[in-house]
Formats: structure tokens, C-alpha cells, sequence
């Protein structure tokens, strides 16, 4: 842990976190205490970007300045908390969208200095990684090592998460993220941003052998995914239609379900090698946005039953980006970190774009 102040409060082993997350387009802040239990939550993805069919990094670091301040009011007043009940205050410091960060982490750090509470800034990647522990996903806490496909919006990693702070990337995506894919092949097909849950439920009513999509990458050594050539084969088969509007409903589902089927297979593979990499481990999880989709769930559960593996993927609101990660992720580190009872302070800890995971055993020797 980065430890820059002393310490300024004592604590009893139970801690009360104060989380917030606005890494990209979620404005979102929790209250969480340190045996898991979630006091409050409240979230806002921001509607903005739906005009502009994505992300837009200056539109969404001035929609968190904009709803951050209502979000921790309302916050406070549901869960009945009071600021003398919160031990420490937690925000994303990286990586990710670097206005965004910058206002949350700011934001964060004025209050701790406010009131007088250490700060702990939080890797957004090692919250997503963390999370699947969270005790109320299952009746008991994941024991580490565990194998974690972390698929969304921004970022496509096989990372072997030993233990906190040990954290091996096995392969990433070379070109776009899996989310990314979903929501560009969503938008070609006029479904309305993000496209990841329009393209799946529209999947369901097509043919999911209606074309053979390439499937980058598979059965290549390694787990690094590629994705940009499956858009691609996408925009081909969609060339002759001029106009969305002459897109037969039936063929737009046959290329959804098409699609679904080609990424699932790509992603199974990879994710098979990254499994043989590491024999040791029991847990495959799944997080990031793209692991709410129920037709890659089932394929994994598949996986992980091949290879005497447990799945287990946290809820939907877990899965997309949210405070409650990066709280837990606060209590975890702290567990493992906190000396004579002292809470470790952050305050000077600055906002980054990219933030290696390997970085983050140097924290817990700090
Ligand atoms: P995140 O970046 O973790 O906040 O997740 C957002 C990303 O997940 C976007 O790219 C969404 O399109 C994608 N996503 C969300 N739900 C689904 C789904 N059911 N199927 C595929 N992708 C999804
Ligand atoms: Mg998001």
C-alpha cells in the first residue's frame, strides 16, 4: 500500500467503505462494510453517449462532475449513513478514460480531506478480478487461485489471479475489446447503443449457422483474442444493403446469432489454452460487461465442466462496471495490508490512463 500520510483513524477489523467508480460511462458510488454487505448503491450510466452511438471521453468526464454530487447525496440519505460511520473513501485511480478519472479520484480525494478519512486509490482491472469474492455472489468467499476471462467495453484479458496483488495477464485482445465488437456489429445492424444486450436478444430469433463468420486467432498457441476482422466479415455481408431500413428482420437475427456464435467459439478456445496454462487452478470466473451475456455464460459453464472447474460469474450490475467492485476491492487490499489496526493513506496517489496489473504487488510492499 502506497502509504503517504500517516495513518489518521484506527479501526476494529470491521470497516466501512465510501466507493466510487467512473472509469468510462458509469457514474457509480457504494457503502460497503468489510464483511461484504452493501449499505447502499447508486448508479447512473450515463445516457448521453447514446446520440453519438459511443463513448465520448470529454462528454462523459463532465457527466460524472455533473452526477457525482446528487449520486453521494442520495446515497447517504437511503442508506441512513452518517460520514462519521465511514472509515475510508475509495475511487478508481486507472485505467481507463483519464477525464473521468481525474473528476472521480479528485472528487473522492476532496471528501477524504473533508472529512478527514484516508483515501485508497483502487485499480479498476483488479476490482473486475477481485469482485467474483464479493461473499454474497456465492455462500463462500472464491479461495484463490483462480482463472478470470475479464471481458468488456474497453479491455478483453485471460489473467491467473493468485492471490491479491499476484496477478498474471496470460493474453489480451490485440485489436478490440469484445464489448467493443458487440456494440460496432450492433450499431451496423441499427440496434440502439450499447449494443452488446440489443444483439442478444435479437440473436435469439435468429440462425446461429446461417454464416460462417471467421474465428481469429482459433486454435492458435496462446489466449490473445482478435476481433476486428469478425466486424469486418460483418460489415461485408451487410455491403448490399444500402439502407438499414431494407434490412430483412430475419437476416439481421441470422447474422446476430451468427455473430454470438463466432465471438463464443473464438473466446472458448482461447480461453481453453489459457486453462492449460495454468492445471492448478479450480475457479474459471467471467466479469466485465459482455459476461452478462447469457449465450457465452452457458458456453463457459461448459468449459469449466470439461476441465472439473467450477464457473462463476458475478451478477449483471457487478458484471458492468460499479462502485461496489472498487469497495471491495478497498477491503480486500486493506485485510491483507492493514498493520496494527492503521488505514494506509492514498491521497497522493495520481490518476492514470494505464495502470500494468503487475504494478500492484508493489503496493502491498510499500
Ligand atoms: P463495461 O465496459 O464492463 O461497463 O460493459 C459494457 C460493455 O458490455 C458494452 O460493450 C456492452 O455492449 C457489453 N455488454 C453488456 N451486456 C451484454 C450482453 N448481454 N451481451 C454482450 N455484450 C454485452
Ligand atoms: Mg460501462
Amino acid at each position: 500500500m502506497i502509504s503517504l500520510h500517516q495513518t489518521r483513524i484506527k479501526t476494529n477489523n470491521c470497516f466501512t467503505i465510501l466507493a466510487i467508480e467512473s472509469s468510462c460511462d458509469d457514474t457509480a458510488c457504494t457503502i460497503i462494510q468489510s464483511d461484504g454487505k452493501i449499505l447502499g448503491e447508486e448508479i447512473y450510466s450515463q445516457k448521453e453517449h447514446i446520440r453519438f452511438g459511443g463513448v465520448v471521453p470529454e462528454i462523459a468526464a463532465r457527466a460524472h462532475m455533473a452526477h457525482l454530487p446528487p449520486l453521494i447525496n442520495n446515497l447517504f440519505e437511503k442508506s441512513k449513513i452518517s460520514w462519521n460511520q465511514i472509515d475510508a473513501i475509495a475511487a478508481t485511480c486507472g485505467p481507463g478514460l483519464i477525464g473521468g478519472i481525474i473528476v472521480g479520484s479528485s472528487f473522492a480525494k476532496g471528501l477524504a480531506l473533508a472529512k478527514n478519512k484516508p483515501f485508497i486509490g483502487i485499480n479498476h482491472i483488479e476490482a473486475h478480478a477481485l469482485t467474483v469474492r464479493l461473499p454474497h455472489i456465492t455462500n463462500k468467499i472464491i479461495p484463490f487461485p483462480y482463472l478470470l476471462l475479464l471481458t468488456s467495453g474497453g479491455h478483453c484479458q485471460c489473467i491467473h489471479v493468485k492471490n491479491i496483488g499476484f496477478y498474471k495477464k496470460l493474453g489480451g485482445t490485440i485489436d478490440d475489446a469484445a464489448g467493443e465488437a458487440f456494440d460496432k456489429v450492433a450499431k451496423m445492424l441499427g440496434l440502439p447503443w450499447p449494443g452488446g444486450p440489443a444483439l442478444e436478444k435479437l440473436a435469439k430469433e435468429g440462425n446461429e449457422n446461417a454464416f460462417q463468420l471467421p474465428h481469429p486467432l482459433y486454435g492458435r498457441n496462446g489466449c490473445d483474442f482478435s476481433f476486428s476482422g469478425l466486424k469486418t466479415a460483418v460489415a461485408n455481408l451487410l455491403g448490399p444493403y444500402q439502407h438499414l431500413s431494407s434490412l430483412p428482420h430475419s437476416f439481421a437475427a441470422d447474422i446476430a446469432a451468427s455473430f454470438q456464435k463466432a465471438i463464443t467459439d473464438t473466446i472458448t478456445n482461447r480461453l481453453e489454452n489459457a486453462i492449460q496454462m495454468v492445471p492448478d487452478t479450480k475457479y474459471l470466473a467471467a466479469a466485465g460487461g459482455v459476461a452478462a451475456n447469457q449465450y457465452l455464460k452457458n458456453h463457459l459453464n461448459k468449459l469449466a465442466n470439461q476441465y472439473n472447474m467450477n464457473f462463476i460469474s458475478p451478477p449483471i450490475q457487478y458484471c458492468t462496471d460499479n462502485a461496489v467492485m472498487i469497495g471491495w476491492a478497498a477491503i480486500e487490499i486493506l485485510q491483507k495490508t492493514l498493520q496494527n489496526d492503521f488505514i494506509p493513506d492514498d491521497i497522493h496517489l495520481m490518476p492514470r490512463p494505464r495502470w500494468p496489473l503487475s504494478d500492484m504487488y508493489d503496493r502491498l510492499k510499500n
